[in-house]
């Protein structure tokens, strides 16, 4: 059913030239998971070269450092997941969205969620945390990841954590304790145990 209403609105979006964005993509890039299964929608920036060639998000080098981080804390990207960006069309060289971009796909980005009602939200970087929430200049992504935050979409609201984006974490190879990647470790074991019921490895509660 999920995946139903879901293919209604993939149609329109991959028809959207709503804004700029639209006209220098290869492929729109919906979405990647399984919407019938998943409690957690994760919610990046906006694909890169490797996803717009591909039309799948987080398929690149940050994707696949992203999913050693989710096989090492349990979370199936396949069925825990509905993966998707906050603007799906690629910004030329990798720029970070514009206002005006973001605003344009918002209708996209907030049918996903609404469809799929997650029990949590991952917002991968910054991109994706500012598109709920405003933030003062003393906010930084590194005082406020790992806390389970209320957002509101569409006057519906939702526990969401904002994590570090993997592709911050290429450039941050430390394992040291404090260090982004142990820190990503620290979030992600924190959202499975939670929300996934993982402990030790096993499950202790149904992921449907
Ligand atoms: S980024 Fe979103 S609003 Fe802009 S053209 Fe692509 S689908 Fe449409």
């Amino acid at each position: 059913m999920k995946r139903e209403c879901l293919e209604i609105v993939e149609k329109k979006c991959q028809s959207c030239r709503a804004c700029a964005l639209g006209a220098t993509r290869h492929n729109v890039v919906f979405s990647d998971g399984n919407p019938e299964t998943a409690k957690i929608v994760f919610i990046g920036e906006a694909p890169g070269e490797t996803e717009d060639m591909e039309g799948r998000p987080f398929v690149g080098r940050a994707g696949q450092l992203l999913n050693e981080f989710l096989a090492e804390a349990g979370i199936s990207r396949e069925e825990d997941l509905y993966i998707i960006n906050t603007v799906k069309c690629r910004p030329p060289e990798n720029r970070v969205p514009t206002d005006l971009e973001k605003a344009c796909c918002s209708k996209f980005l907030k049918a996903q969620i609404d469809i799929i009602k997650p029990q949590a939200i991952v917002l991968c970087g910054s991109t994706a945390l500012k598109s709920f929430m405003e933030l003062d200049k003393k906010t930084t992504i590194s005082k406020i990841r790992g806390q389970w935050l209320t957002i509101s979409v569409d006057g519906v609201d939702y526990q969401a954590m904002t994590i570090f984006h993997p592709s911050y974490l290429l450039r941050n190879h430390s394992m040291e304790e404090g260090s982004p990647r142990r820190l990503m470790q620290q979030d992600l074991a924190q959202i499975s145990s939670e929300i996934l019921g993982v402990k030790n490895g096993k499950r202790e509660f149904s992921a449907v």
